[in-house]
């Protein structure tokens, strides 16, 4: 397998071409599924359909997505579906002569045949599902990571193949998406054009964290909705490079008629039958092209319709909902559709399923993420940089275009970067009264002594409560059972004598302390405040798992098992980090969520010393660092007040 290039070759490589059109026909180069990804795919196809044969009959796997519309790269997954119209006509033959008792099929009646079990016409999807995760379990060496989806949209099973390092999926019966692949394909052939636009408008939304693919579904656009943003352009540029799907429908002839689940899906399956556009813009235009009609679109107001090639008011929309889909000559008529989409800030219709809203899971800011990158792209598309090479070997074209966003460093109006900040202020009044006597007159003692403390608490919430783990480190059972020493095992102790302060009652021995400086790798990456600084600290953490994500809901679940009184958010360590605990078994798929950088200060002096801890995401691919903030924000001071109170007067 080609590994995928790094940001940094392809960089170089777009630096070194000659022009943005040249830039773009490389970054389809650079990641197109090579001629021995795509044997590869069909290889595994084949092998599926061989094993799925031997237990289901005259069923059919069939690839759509990315691995087949043309628009795939390297590390795409491997969408299928299992067509099983054959095996269902072959099981109610089986049936027929088994009740005339008369020519009966070997097939259907042996006791090993899954068929004996399973009734397909009446079977529920989840059933379903379960027999194919039973038989990719089984039967199909290689495969493993086998989880069934049954409550998805599209209820699916997902796999690894381990020689590929493949991740697939299969549905069943999911005939749409099969066609819209068609479509897509159909689209690309029609215009060379296509292809570069896509593969760059994908590489750049990845880039800006506007779309992906992120575990559980996430409100960022999909490559499927992304792609038919850039069709859609495409149909509304001057004069157009596509035609609308509805004029599509119109060049096709009666044998390409198709309907599926009562849609219209009929276009011509040659791109030679449809005549090439007027078109003449050049790629780097048409980029900029996109960006100036995205920047200037109005999402919460209009519906996408590729369908009739332009948009539509949102009001007439609504008033539309009551129509038939639409259906072609001599077909059956269909049943009144009744069904709405569901609308949100951004609304772009499948050409087919026209109740289907692609871009339906958007939240607000994403919407307005999109809307401001394309004002900056726009904005940029417009400047030298982008359309002359530079002379000097500075970056330029599409390599500033992709320069990545930082998720959660909002730049402010003077371009500099909003730091995300959560100040702890000090309170006297959790101190016991004679602590209170004795530091009162301590100065810059009582302010250091009190800021480690809360370092200590500050790495407990993030190591103990949220379950947070050094950056890069495989699991958070593995990074336990790490041990050995390193260099900054001398820093500990001196945290540790400024934790044994003699003010405070007892010491606080290290394995008690709730702090991540006791354990290996709270040692490899945090840097406590020490005797040279005590007045600073810094750590690194990295969150596999959405633990701010339903916390209420599974406190009130916890607490009603054990009976407890209902507790503040907050309020219990042991509950809070339980809380997570629930939420981290629940989760089947970790990901590399996001990886952060917290700094801490303390300021100021007296009754008004705070500490300001300053967060920084390190990697945030997915768009989640805010969403983490934001619970943050009233999280983290509450648990380390509740830590501090019990340190202190311990
Ligand atoms: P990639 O896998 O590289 O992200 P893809 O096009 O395969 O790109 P998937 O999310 O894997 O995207 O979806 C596979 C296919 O399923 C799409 O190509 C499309 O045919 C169909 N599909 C995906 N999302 C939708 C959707 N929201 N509505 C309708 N069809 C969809
Ligand atoms: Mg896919």
């Amino acid at each position: 397998k080609k590994p995928q290039i790094s940001l940094e070759r392809l960089n170089y490589e777009l630096c070194q071409a000659a022009s943005v059109n040249e830039q773009m026909q490389k970054m389809v180069e650079s990641f197109q599924l090579s001629e021995n990804d795509r044997t590869a795919r069909e290889l595994l196809v084949q092998l599926l359909q061989e094993v799925f044969t031997e237990f289901l009959p005259d069923c059919q796997i069939v690839p759509f997505g990315s691995s087949v519309n043309t628009f795939g790269v390297q590390s795409c997954d491997l969408d299928l579906i299992l067509d099983l119209e054959h095996t269902k006509a072959f099981q109610a033959r089986g049936k027929k002569f088994e009740q005339t008792e008369e020519n009966q099929s070997e097939d259907t009646r042996s006791e090993d045949s899954i068929l004996s079990d399973v009734d397909l016409a009446t079977a529920t999807p989840a059933e379903i599902l379960e027999l194919v995760a039973a038989i990719l379990r089984k039967c199909v060496p290689g495969v493993h990571k086998v989880q069934s989806l049954s409550t998805a949209r599209l209820p699916l099973v997902k796999f690894n193949y381990r020689e590929l390092n493949l991740e697939g999926d299969i549905t069943i019966n999911n005939r749409l998406a099969v066609r819209n692949t068609r479509f897509l394909q159909l689209c690309s052939g029609l215009d060379c054009r296509v292809r570069p636009l896509v593969y760059t408008v994908r590489f750049w939304a990845k880039q800006k964290q506007l779309a992906g693919n992120p575990f559980g579904g996430g409100p960022l656009l999909n490559n499927y909705a992304l792609t038919l943003m850039v069709i859609f352009y495409l149909q509304n540029v001057n004069p157009p490079v596509l035609p609308s799907v509805e004029q599509l429908r119109n060049m096709a002839c009666e044998e390409e008629q198709c309907v599926i689940d009562g849609w219209d899906c009929t276009f011509p399956s040659q791109p030679f039958t449809v005549p090439p556009s007027k078109n003449t813009d050049d790629l780097c235009t048409l980029l900029f092209g996109f960006f100036t009609f995205y920047s200037k679109f109005d999402f919460p107001g209009s519906v996408v319709s590729l369908r009739e090639g332009r948009t539509l008011p949102i009001t007439d929309f609504l008033s539309r909902d009551e129509e038939m889909p639409d259906t072609p000559q001599g077909s059956e008529p269909k049943q009144r559709n009744t069904a709405h989409p569901r609308l949100g800030p951004v609304n772009i219709l499948d050409p087919f399923e026209l109740h289907h809203n692609v871009a339906g899971n958007l939240s607000e800011r994403t919407h307005r993420n999109l809307h401001r990158e394309c004002c900056q792209a726009e904005k940029y598309c417009r400047s030298l940089q982008y359309r002359n090479k530079s002379s000097k070997g500075k970056s330029w074209g599409l390599v500033r275009l992709f320069t990545p966003r930082v998720e959660g460093c909002p730049r402010s109006q003077d371009g500099k970067e909003k730091s995300l900040e959560i100040s702890i202020p000090f309170r006297a009044s959790i101190l016991p009264e004679s602590l209170r006597r004795e530091l009162g007159s301590a100065g810059d003692t009582f302010r250091v002594l009190w800021f480690s403390k809360l370092c200590t608490a500050v790495g407990a919430v993030f190591k103990d409560i949220l379950k947070c783990t050094p950056p890069e480190e495989p699991t958070i059972s593995q990074a336990q059972t790490k041990t050995g020493e390193d260099e900054e095992v001398n820093n500990n102790e001196s945290v540790k004598q400024v934790i044994t302060h003699p003010g405070v009652k007892r010491p606080l021995p290290a394995e008690e302390s709730p702090s991540s400086s006791s354990s290996p790798q709270g040692k490899r990456q945090r840097l406590d405040p020490s005797a040279e600084h005590p007045e600073k600290a810094c750590w690194s953490w990295a969150q596999r798992h959405q633990v701010w994500a339903g916390r209420r809901k599974v406190r009130r679940d916890l607490l009603k098992k054990s009976d407890e009184a209902s507790k503040p958010e907050g309020g219990c360590s042991s509950i809070e980090s339980r809380v997570t605990q629930c939420i981290i078994e629940k989760e089947v798929d970790p990901k590399d969520l996001l990886e952060f950088r917290v700094d801490a200060v303390v300021v100021g002096g007296g009754e008004s010393t705070k500490a300001v801890l300053k967060f920084t995401p390190n990697n945030d691919l997915q768009g989640h660092f805010q969403d983490f903030f934001h619970f943050l924000e009233s999280f983290l001071p509450k648990m380390v007040e509740t830590l501090l109170a019990n340190v202190i007067t311990d």
